[in-house]
């Protein structure tokens, strides 16, 4: 194992020792796909990553000061801080009733008749002030950084009026300033179609691309745009028209594609250059493929199926192109009420045949790849961010493989410690 020549880094005024092992997923260093550095240390400054190796080499690779912190990795096992990027974070309501219908077998149009569905939730964040709406998320946000997620991608979507979505990402910017999950947000106005123009599908993406898009973009409160291009919601045109039309505006677009049946939105990625496409369920292999030759991140959301009992993503078959392979939580209160992503990483590995090192570079490097954020966050490399998870875990595939509990005992964010057990 190499460690990061010393001669130009910076004194640290941060080390963590004592670590098991440090899974920096940097697959230009040796020690596997993910870069395994056993007995390993870290050095910090300023927030940002100025060295990492064999503890064995701290002496002679890392200058310190006299006020340099010094953190005691108790034999833990550090990992970067995991990325989701792909979630709901924000919105008023719960659906559990529908949880439940759903187990008994219910069809779509009995839980819409039961008050279920999406736009139950539409409606109850629409009565949602914004401070109750950061109300209800920060809490949520507390239990995904305890489970390791330092970056998150929030989309607005169950507003679907301009200013019920200004209202949520207000919520989302004020979010990311009162705790310690970096927050990245999404203006998905075309999530759903609301009643008030029900049959009027073309008039909605009007007012998407005309009103809401400038609204949002003129307060700069979004960096993606995302549609969910799908059967019976928006089709390829008019995903097509506000993803265009985002980018015009400055966005990049990550959206939700071929969940239910293969409309052809990873051949749109593919030809209008995407961050990522999400879900895919039901994507053709030959999409996929021109995903991979663009560039763009396949980001797979198995919470989804498990939770609403579907199929899996081939995930296999994508991997095959080549295609990069990002994981996330789809953490929304109707189709994926988690946002556990060492969990995520078990059903990716035992329901779809991923390596256990293929699920862990979907929740670090691959998923800061589908938010464009590789050069900044998801790996353990000189110049990102120091995000690192610490686990008390014999090795790093405990994470995944002893599931359903929180292996995470400490987490920091740049550089700072942010949560501890
Ligand atoms: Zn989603």
């Amino acid at each position: 194992v190499s460690a990061t020549p010393a001669a130009a880094a910076p004194p640290a005024d941060l080390v963590v020792t004592n670590l098991r092992e440090v899974v920096t997923c940097d697959p230009s260093r040796s020690g596997g796909p993910l870069g395994i550095v056993p007995g390993g240390a870290l050095a910090a400054r300023e927030g940002r990553i100025v060295w990492v190796g064999p503890e064995a080499r701290l002496g002679a690779d890392v200058t310190v000061e006299p006020d340099t912190e010094w953190m005691d990795g108790d034999g833990q096992v550090a990992l970067p801080g995991f990325v989701d990027s792909h979630t709901h974070l924000v919105f008023a309501g719960s659906r559990e009733e529908e949880y439940a219908l759903r187990a008994r077998g219910a069809s779509y149009q009995e839980i819409a008749a039961a008050g279920g569905g999406i736009l139950s939730t539409v409606c109850a964040t629409r009565a949602a002030s914004a401070d109750e709406l950061v109300a209800l998320a920060l809490p949520r946000l507390g239990r995904a950084l305890e489970h390791g997620t330092t970056t998150m991608e929030v989309k607005s979507g169950y507003g679907l009026t301009t200013a019920d979505e200004i209202k949520m990402l207000e919520a989302a910017r004020r979010l990311g300033a009162l705790q310690p999950v970096e927050i990245h947000a999404t203006f998905c106005g075309a999530h759903e179609v609301p009643d008030e123009y029900k049959g009027r599908t073309d008039a909605y993406v009007d007012l998407v691309v005309g009103e809401m898009l400038p609204a949002v973009t003129g307060r700069r409160l979004a960096e993606y745009v995302d549609v969910f291009c799908e059967a019976g919601v928006f089709s390829v045109a008019q995903a097509r028209r506000v993803l265009e039309a985002g980018a015009r505006a400055g966005l990049r677009a990550k959206f939700h594609a071929d969940e239910f049946v293969p409309l052809g939105g990873a051949e749109l990625a593919a030809e209008i250059g995407a961050l990522s496409a999400d879900h895919l369920l039901c994507a053709r292999v030959e999409g996929v493929t021109r995903m991979k030759a663009a560039g763009v991140t396949a980001a797979l959301l198995p919470g989804t199926a498990f939770f609403l009992g579907l199929p899996y993503a081939p995930a296999r078959a994508f991997l095959d192109t080549g295609v990069r392979v990002a994981l996330a939580s789809d953490f929304n209160p109707g189709s994926s009420m988690g946002l556990n992503l060492q969990l995520v990483m078990t059903m990716a590995v035992s329901q779809m045949k991923m390596s256990p090192e293929e699920a862990l570079l979907g929740v670090t490097l691959h998923g800061a790849a589908a938010m464009g954020l590789e050069a900044d966050v998801g790996s353990l490399v000189r110049g990102k961010q120091c995000d690192v998870v610490l686990a008390a875990v014999p090795n790093w595939r405990f994470v995944s493989y002893f599931y359903g509990v929180n292996h995470v005992q400490r987490v920091l964010k740049r550089g700072r410690l942010v949560f501890e057990r």
